[in-house]
């Protein structure tokens, strides 16, 4: 099969002919339809996250067809369609897989990461990690609801829910991409505002911002018309940290979405004074993509995508990493234009 692959961080990724890979005990082989490109693959490639498994296949918003089951998998049938996702296996008996916590499970495996993703033709993954994928979305649509949805709506859930003291009525969204888009629709879906907060002067993705349901679209430097309840960074950029939590309200919580993020500066504490809270969210549940691929169809959730091919992931990684992009990147691995 073609696929591209990561021989070391910082080289760019290569087209190459490789082997089939074969389903082992409980695993499924699914053809891939369509990838989408995560920030997080930006930070595998280019060595922000240490130790992949090399050589590697990136790429873990997976949507395909199911051609194989290896022993014992009995959950899916050949031409069944699922999405695999960034949590490719957890232990399962830890204290936080007990607890239902397995996204902080310390033996977790990651596809894209740990395990060979899906910049290919085919991928392997284990069938209890695979979300049957709904129906009314194309495979490019359907593919960046596997992590910017999925984790984009953990993090909307850790921003709204936050245990603390308050109605969120209003949420900052810091780096209006793949994940801002699609939280934006549940918000506004729920009844809330939405303020986003792009580049200074990137006027094309505050446009975008009010065409997904954005009151308030601006620059990180310019002063919105009030005070945030919540705010999400979903840009890996530490700076926004003090600049969220200055514009959150008392009781309010800043939730980081992101992997991987430059360090925090120093910042007074008055700003996190008032009950203000600032929390990491960290990869997801399967619990999470159950609620969240149920949820998406009933709003409806509407993706914006562009597509590149196989062997265009490079440029598309590339586009992501200058931030000039509308929405989410998908890479068109199968099926029609
Ligand atoms: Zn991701
Ligand atoms: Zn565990």
């Amino acid at each position: 099969m073609r696929a591209m692959v990561l021989e070391a961080p910082g080289m760019p990724l290569k087209l190459a002919e490789v082997p089939d890979p074969v389903p082992g005990p409980g695993a499924v082989l699914v053809r891939v339809a369509a990838c989408g490109i995560c920030r997080t693959d930006i930070h595998v490639v280019d060595g922000e996250l240490s130790d992949p498994k090399l050589p590697l296949i990136p790429g873990h918003q997976i949507v395909g067809v199911v051609a194989a089951g290896g022993p014992g998998a009995s959950r899916f049938r050949p031409g069944d369609r699922v999405g695999i996702p960034w949590l490719g296996g957890s232990c399962g008996r830890c204290r936080h897989c007990r607890a239902g916590r397995e996204n902080l499970c310390d033996e977790a495996r990651y596809t894209g990461y740990h395990l060979d993703g899906g910049f290919a033709e085919a991928c392997v993954a284990d069938e209890r990690f695979c979300f049957p994928v709904p129906a009314g979305y194309p495979d490019l649509e359907a593919a960046p609801l596997l992590c910017a949805g999925l984790i984009g709506y953990r993090a909307y859930r850790m921003a709204v829910v936050p245990g603390g003291t308050g109605e969120v009525r209003r949420v900052g969204l810091w780096g209006f991409g793949a994940s801002a888009h699609l939280v934006a629709q549940i918000a506004r879906h729920e009844g809330r505002e939405v303020w986003a907060f792009t580049r200074p002067g990137d006027a094309a993705a505050q446009v975008f911002a009010r065409s997904q349901g954005a009151a308030w679209a601006g620059g990180t430097g310019d002063t919105p018309p009030g005070e945030l309840d919540a705010a999400i960074i979903f840009a890996p950029a530490g700076e926004l940290v003090p600049a969220a939590l200055s514009r959150v309200g008392k009781g309010g919580t800043v939730v980081c979405a992101g992997i991987h993020m430059s360090d925090l500066p120093s910042f007074p504490y008055r700003l996190l004074w008032g009950e203000r809270a600032v929390r990491s969210v960290a990869n997801l549940t399967r619990r999470d993509g159950e609620e969240f691929l149920a949820l998406a169809p009933r709003i409806p959730i509407r993706t914006t995508v562009t597509a590149w091919p196989l062997e265009g992931a490079n440029e598309a990684l590339a586009t992501l990493r200058a931030g000039s992009l509308t929405g989410a990147a998908v890479i068109r691995v199968a099926g029609q234009e």
